[in-house]
């Protein structure tokens, strides 16, 4: 089988349209949440995101957006446009965010949107924050986004080592433990503004990841349009 892995589409049409097409073809879309906040078409989003019959998890945004936790603890441009995204969504669309679990186990897979312990919070920025999660899934492997930066942490010599994969990388699962982040897709924070993605192939047992260009400037325009903060639009093309 072949799954697109995506994460952090954060209402970006656009981007998510070009990843799935770099993508394609594929079997299965796996996303690691974080669907909406930040950009300017959420509910497009969810429509294109079931239409694809998109199995995945939830976000701290995805959770904020439906009023499941406070926007206490995002900074102002993200409660801006957490506020915003909750005006938007329409029942069906915050159905369809509510019914996505915080952690999902697919096969081999343990999908989580920041981390296997805490699924809405934990960023997993290094190897040594990635072995201390070892404990907290069952399966060999787990999906996770939430950093916005794409990685695998693989366990090599009882310790964790870092991969830093470009376009085009190919990472084999060859049974030994692996946490893997296919990158953002709405908003690459890796100093790459292109969105980022990644293909799941469970008979190769192989990722690959991509990178992909969009149209910046049209999903920059409509966050204009909606009175999104400057920083959130200024961030897209700096993909930081
Ligand atoms: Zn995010």
């Amino acid at each position: 089988m072949r799954v697109a892995l995506i994460s952090d589409v954060h209402g970006n049409l656009s981007a998510l349209e070009a990843v799935l097409s770099a993508l394609e073809p594929f079997d299965a879309v796996w996303q690691l949440g974080d669907v909406v906040g930040y950009g300017p078409e959420p509910v497009a989003v969810i429509r294109r995101l079931q239409s694809a019959a998109a199995a995945g998890v939830r976000g701290n945004h995805d959770a904020a957006a439906i009023g499941e936790i406070s926007t206490d603890w995002f900074n102002d441009a993200a409660r801006t446009a957490v506020e915003w995204t909750a005006g938007q969504l329409t029942p069906a669309a915050s159905e369809w965010l509510g019914a996505n679990p915080q952690t999902k186990v697919e096969g081999d897979f343990t999908l989580a949107h920041g981390s296997p312990r805490d699924p809405l919070w934990e960023y997993l920025f290094s190897a040594s924050l990635a072995r201390a999660n070892l404990g907290a899934f069952a399966t060999p492997y787990c999906l996770v986004g939430h950093t916005h930066v794409p990685v695998a942490f693989r366990e090599v010599d009882g310790g964790m080592e870092a991969i830093v994969p470009r376009d085009g990388t190919i990472l084999e699962l060859d049974g030994r433990r692996v946490i893997v982040n296919p990158g953002g897709v709405g908003q690459p924070r890796d100093g790459d503004p292109r969105a980022s993605g990644a293909l799941l192939d469970t008979g190769a047992m192989t990722v690959t990841w991509r990178r992909v260009p969009y149209q910046i400037a049209a999903t920059q325009q409509a966050m204009r349009t909606a009175g999104l903060p400057q920083r959130l639009i200024d961030r897209l093309e700096q993909g930081f």
